[in-house]
């Protein structure tokens, strides 16, 4: 088994690195503060090829497979998990779902535009009634003639308001038939398509989230992806894809969260010695290391397993729902180890775990990760 980064992957975390310290960390705080998504830097991002990492050349993307693209989200996450959610999102959802079901025409229309960040991408599954039972959604498309009409709202979506096209996926036709939804690709400026309300969140801060509203919004059939009645099947291939992302930005959150505590660690003396040298914290350092290392193999397993065209339905949702659940402990244990210091906001471990916890949410929640997973095994 070869665990070595490649060349590739050693570029990116060197760039990503760079980049972060530049033009992230400095302004961070603030955008957490005042829950603004950084548009300039995402762009910025984009120019250095991290919009489109998976998206061939032919596209105007990078080309790279998903080894570079957990190395670009976990390098991001570990500075600030915000800019990694949306890097995620971006990549995965609206541009990997265009990539996977798009026609050549719909690749062609999009995916440049995607590739460099000059359009952001959003993508909308969830419902205010339907979030883990996704199937159950009752946003609809009605047709007429060549159109489809759609009613209905969308929640939680990350760039919904900032986004230039959003991927969405309604219903076609009965509730409860896994047939009967169908995604669409639609612009911003649509008349009848509209951003609603931006949700105040604990964490993930920078990376925005809103309402998508649609109110008598006619679509031509040409905005299709695939056929009718597959949209459902093609958003479960999405989030196979989209789990192993958010692994990454969950490795890269514990990650940050666990270097920033082992060095607060040497720095900070009590008793007159460092508080590493305390046996209860060192164990805590220890089992943090250790569940991130684990972490790391589960997640780049999968990404393996996906560049080898494999099946990673339950690969990914191993490394989804364990590498969450590490990140929040290690997060958790960080704010521990930097003692009163954690509890605030001049040091980064408070934020680390604000951001972590959502990862054990999004695109499935841990317990939907359990039951991917046991339907795997017990078939
Ligand atoms: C910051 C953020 C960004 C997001 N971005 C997007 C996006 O871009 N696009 C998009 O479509 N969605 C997005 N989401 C939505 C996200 O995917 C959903 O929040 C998630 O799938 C959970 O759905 P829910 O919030 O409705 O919770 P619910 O489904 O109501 O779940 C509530 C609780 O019940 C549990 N539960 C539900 N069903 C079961 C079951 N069968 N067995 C055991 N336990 C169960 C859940 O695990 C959870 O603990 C985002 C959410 C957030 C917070």
């Amino acid at each position: 088994m070869e665990l070595k980064a490649t060349e590739n992957q050693r570029m990116i975390a060197d760039m990503v690195r760079d980049f972060g310290a530049k033009h992230i960390k400095p302004k961070m705080r603030e955008w957490d503060e005042s829950q603004e998504f950084p548009v300039e830097v995402f762009k910025q991002l984009g120019e250095l090829g991290l919009m489109g990492v998976l998206v061939p050349t032919e596209y105007g993307g990078s080309g790279f497979g998903y080894l570079e693209y957990v190395t670009a989200i976990a390098e991001l996450s570990k500075i600030d998990g915000s800019i990694g959610l949306s890097m995620a999102a971006h990549n995965s959802l609206c541009t990997g779902h265009i990539l996977q079901f798009g026609n050549e025409e719909q690749k062609q229309k999009y995916l440049p535009k995607l590739a460099t960040a000059e359009w952001i991408g959003a993508w909308g599954l969830t419902e205010p009634n339907t979030g883990s039972d996704a199937g159950n959604m009752r946003t609809v498309a009605v047709q007429d003639g060549e159109y489809w009409v759609i009613n209905g709202a969308k929640n939680f979506i990350t760039h919904g308001k900032t986004g230039n096209v959003a991927v969405v996926i309604v219903r076609t036709g009965e509730v409860g038939d896994s047939h009967g939804m169908t995604a669409f690709v639609i612009e911003k400026g649509t008349p009848g398509f509209s951003a609603g309300r931006k949700e105040d969140k604990l964490g993930m801060r920078a990376s925005e989230t809103t309402e998508l509203i649609f109110q008598d919004c006619r679509v031509h059939q040409s905005q299709i992806l695939g056929n009718v009645g597959e949209g459902f099947i093609q958003a479960m291939k999405v989030l196979d894809g989209g789990r192993i992302s958010i692994a990454a930005l969950s490795l890269g959150i514990a990650q940050g969260a666990f270097e920033a505590a082992l060095a607060y660690s040497q720095e900070r003396s009590q008793f007159n010695k460092p508080i590493s040298s305390f046996q209860g914290i060192a164990f805590k350092l220890a089992d943090m290391a250790t569940e991130i290392e684990a972490a790391s193999l589960l997640t780049y397993q999968a990404a393996d397993m996906k560049n080898r065209g494999l099946n990673v339905n339950k690969e990914s949702a191993m490394a989804k729902l364990y590498a969450s659940e590490v990140s929040v402990r290690v997060a958790n244990e960080a704010v521990q180890i930097f003692g009163g210091y954690g509890f605030t906001k001049d040091y980064p471990a408070e934020k680390y775990y604000r951001d972590a916890k959502l990862c054990t949410i999004g695109e499935g929640t841990s317990e939907i990760q359990k039951l991917v997973i046991s339907r795997a095994i017990l078939k």
